[in-house]
């Protein structure tokens, strides 16, 4: 094998055995972008090894994204190739698995019209909120992890060439992913098992809300009573244990609806589909987003915000120590996965229902009752840094550090 080759075929175990949890018998649904079709083969290979019965592959390509915005009929955006998530709305009901390989240009559709870039995602979330509720709510496994494309190397690279772009963004995949480690799977449970003590350590403090300052930021964001903290791998109703997002540096948990006050200033540019927003501000009082402002990209965030009455609330609140080996990188990869995983973050829109106790088994109305947050979309965005203070504040008002200047403090 050349060392691409073997890379491929490291990315593939790791995708498989760690991300997804792929268990022979299953069917597996595969998307990844044309370029990146050796990887796609090597993933395919690698899951029928595994007993997998069928790989639906699902090719993507910014080039046929862009050439719809530039091209297509201006009252066309709203069309949605509705077969498509009817057929992932009826392999998530009979137990198939989902792994979406990304790679995109983080400035793909910089000069599109805001309003259709909208269009185009509130109608592709509106046709995938039953597949959605699949997701969020950890009944399928499914990982999302991803490849460099050449636009995307040399947004994070600028100034060298195409090809020493993509490797260098390769080795830091690689070092995101623990990929460069003798071996990755090992190094994996490791860490694994290390964020789940984290999780289970927050969960036992139940702690009533979190303060957030630092610069730009004083937030504090009110947790759902009996909220749990989670953090690595995720469980289905069915007892596979997947690792839903590969690199994870994170823990998480829900905060209530309604319960969000203060200010908060973004920490880094959040690339949300094909756009990047900077200098993002928002200011929330009982829970909504009253005021968001941004030095770029304000009209794609404001449209976000607007999908819907979620879209507008918190859905995940996230630490992340100043220290993890993304942030450490110093790489900006203007691509959430991997940026989310850099700083401590928040998330507008829907929440992850597992992260209540006995969540799976509550309905809809039960949910909202208790402060969870629903919506078509589900976006983070980074806050934290190494100037950040975390503090816990328990139900009778009185506080202890949980972060100082992005560290944990135990
Ligand atoms: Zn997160
Ligand atoms: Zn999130």
């Amino acid at each position: 094998m050349t060392a691409m080759q073997e890379r491929y075929a490291a990315y593939a175990d790791l995708a498989l055995d760690v991300g997804l949890s792929l268990q022979a018998g299953q069917r597996l649904w595969l998307s990844t972008p044309v370029s990146a079709a050796p990887l796609a083969r090597a993933i395919v290979a690698a899951a029928y090894r595994r007993g997998a019965r069928y790989v639906e592959m699902n090719w993507t390509d910014d080039g046929v994204t862009l050439a719809r915005f530039e091209h297509a009929p201006r009252d066309s955006f709203a069309e949605y190739p509705v077969w498509h998530s009817e057929a992932m709305l009826a392999g998530a009901h009979g137990g198939d698995a989902f792994l979406s390989v990304r790679g995109t240009d983080p400035q793909l559709l910089k000069d599109q019209d805001p309003e259709l870039v909208t269009t185009v995602q509130r109608t592709g979330a509106t046709h995938r909120r039953q597949f959605l509720t699949y997701i969020t709510s950890h009944k399928v496994n499914w990982c999302v992890l991803s490849v460099p494309i050449p636009a995307w190397a040399q947004q994070v690279f600028p100034g060298v060439s195409e090809d020493a772009a993509m490797a260098q963004l390769w080795e830091a995949i690689g070092g995101a992913c623990r990929l460069n480690d003798p071996d990755p799977v090992a190094a994996w449970n490791t860490h694994l098992a290390e964020l789940a003590r984290r999780g289970a350590a927050l969960t036992d403090a139940a702690y009533g809300a979190l303060h957030f300052v630092g610069p730009g930021t004083d937030l504090t964001v009110g947790l759902v009573p009996g909220h749990r903290w989670i953090g690595g791998s995720s469980t289905t109703d069915s007892g596979i244990t997947f690792t839903p997002n590969v690199p994870t540096e994170e823990v998480f948990s829900l905060p209530h609806k309604d319960r969000v006050d203060g200010t908060v200033t973004a920490s880094k540019p959040l690339n949300y589909g094909g756009t990047l927003i900077e200098g993002l501000k928002v200011r929330f009082v009982a829970g909504r987003a009253v005021e968001v402002t941004a030095d770029a990209g304000q009209s794609v965030m404001q449209g976000l915000i607007d999908t819907d009455e979620g879209s507008a609330r918190l859905g995940e609140v996230a630490l992340v120590p100043a220290s993890s080996p993304i942030s450490t990188s110093g790489v900006l990869f203007y691509d959430t996965l991997f940026d989310e995983n850099a700083a401590s973050h928040i998330a507008i829109g829907k929440a992850y229902s597992e992260c209540l106790q006995g969540g799976h088994d509550r309905s809809a109305e039960e949910l909202a009752a208790a402060g969870v947050n629903d919506s078509l979309t589900h976006v983070d965005f980074m806050i934290g840094g190494a100037q950040m203070d975390v503090a816990g504040v328990r139900t009778d008002g009185s506080t202890e550090p949980v972060m100082e200047q992005g560290e944990w403090v135990q």
